[in-house]
């Protein structure tokens, strides 16, 4: 069978026997390391995707892939139900990392973010004292925080919210971007979180105002509410800082991760806050089988290390003004407009003649660069931060040659 059969062959299993739950671009992928993709033909292409930033450190990392399989040959999972030689040493690391008194670990993002919406009605009854049933989260129009029902519950996106009611209640949109809204909003005594996205990635990074973060991060204060920062896809240097709060040098009282937290190697996340918030969850008011295992925390550690040891935050804000000053120089009638913060950046295109942010895609593919639309016409361009400015230039290159041939 060549290869180009079993290409389509691949495509039709996932088609026949998975849930139609995505739209995946036509190429099947056989391996990675670095910034690169090899599909199954052998063709080479740079990603641009980085599994939804998960991918930060780069593809199989040496590094991390070494801690995975000795760990993997030690002691992958106990349960909580005991402790392990893994757990404690990686919880002492992470929050000495981030600057916190305690983690607590999940596995995917959208668990994390249900971890810290739990959490924070816990304080809000316990702490702050808001009656029985009545603690409301606010959360942002444009906002993805995962697919859980209580996180769709805040979608304001018809595709991940309609026909999966009822909803959550206690839940309050406001705009994004829009403090007077939020102080509003936090005028209400019941109110025990705001939930945020720094950027909005999967919105199509929607960047918001300089000190939008700040004010924010202050009325919340000043009203005792948790100002909770969802970093899943922007944490751990993806906008060019460790954090994409650090670029307003805000502290959120609850943070959360996930994504590259791993590297890309295994689901796993986090919620990290200080003792006056954390403990407020007992012994089994909460759980996981599989959070913190010894292998998760084993990767965990390795893939922050790299983080740490090669630099990647200040690599992503370098690379990212000159990816952008790059693309700014693209004449092309199909780019609407360009922006982002460090390595997470976005284009968006303006339909000609019928053809998409899909049809560019398909156009980048066959030249050699993998990315996805996100909201019909919005192409994320975020490769993993491990690349160099050479690859850099050559995914602009690409970019404008595939703009023209379409
Ligand atoms: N929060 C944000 C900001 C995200 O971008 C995502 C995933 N794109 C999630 C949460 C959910 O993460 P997961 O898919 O691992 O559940």
């Amino acid at each position: 069978m060549n290869n180009t059969k079993k290409a389509s062959r691949l495509i039709k299993l996932e088609s026949d026997y998975g849930a139609h739950n995505y739209h995946p671009l036509p190429v099947v992928i056989a391996k990675g390391k670095g910034v690169y993709l090899w599909d199954i033909n052998g063709k080479k292409h740079l990603d641009f995707l980085s599994a939804y930033s998960a991918v930060n450190q780069g593809h199989c990392h040496p590094d991390i892939v070494k801690a995975m399989t000795k760990q993997a040959k030690k002691l992958a999972l106990t349960s909580r139900a005991f402790y392990n030689d893994s757990l404690g040493e990686y919880e002492n690391y992470i929050t000495d990392y981030f600057g916190y008194d305690k983690i607590l670990p999940m596995n995917t993002g959208a668990e994390a973010v249900e971890t810290a919406m739990k959490l924070c009605r816990k304080w809000g009854y316990k702490k702050k004292k808001i009656p029985e049933d009545k603690a409301k989260i606010i959360a942002c129009e444009g906002n993805f925080h995962g697919r859980t029902i209580s996180i769709i519950s805040m979608s304001s996106d018809p595709d991940a919210r309609n026909d999966y009611g009822p909803y959550t209640p206690g839940i309050e949109l406001i705009p994004y971007n829009n403090i007077p809204a939020l102080a509003k909003a936090l005028e209400d005594s019941n109110v025990a979180g705001f939930l945020a996205e720094p950027i909005q990635g999967e919105a199509g990074v929607i960047v918001p105002d300089k000190g939008y973060l700040r004010a924010a991060a202050e009325l919340c204060s000043n009203a005792n509410v948790l100002f909770m920062a969802d970093e899943v896809q922007t944490g751990i240097a993806r906008t060019g800082k460790l954090l994409a709060c650090d670029h307003e040098k805000v502290r959120a009282d609850v943070l959360i991760l996930g994504k590259a937290l791993s590297g890309g190697m295994y689901p796993i996340s986090a919620v990290l806050a200080d003792d006056e918030v954390m403990l407020c969850i007992k012994p089994n008011e909460h759980g996981s089988t599989f959070g913190g295992n010894p292998l998760a925390a084993r990767i965990a550690i390795a893939a922050l290390e790299v983080v740490r040891k090669e630099k990647l935050a200040q690599k992503a804000n370098t690379l990212g003004d000159i990816f952008r000053k790059e693309l700014k120089k693209i004449k092309s009638p199909r780019i609407q407009e360009i922006r982002g913060k460090g390595l997470l950046n976005a284009i968006v295109i303006k339909p000609i003649k019928g053809k998409t942010a899909w049809h560019v895609c398909l156009a980048l593919r066959e030249n050699g660069l993998l990315a996805k639309p996100t909201h019909e016409h919005i192409i994320r361009l975020a490769p993993p931060l491990v690349i160099t400015k050479k690859q850099i230039l050559k995914a602009a290159k690409i970019i404008r040659k595939s703009l023209k041939d379409i």
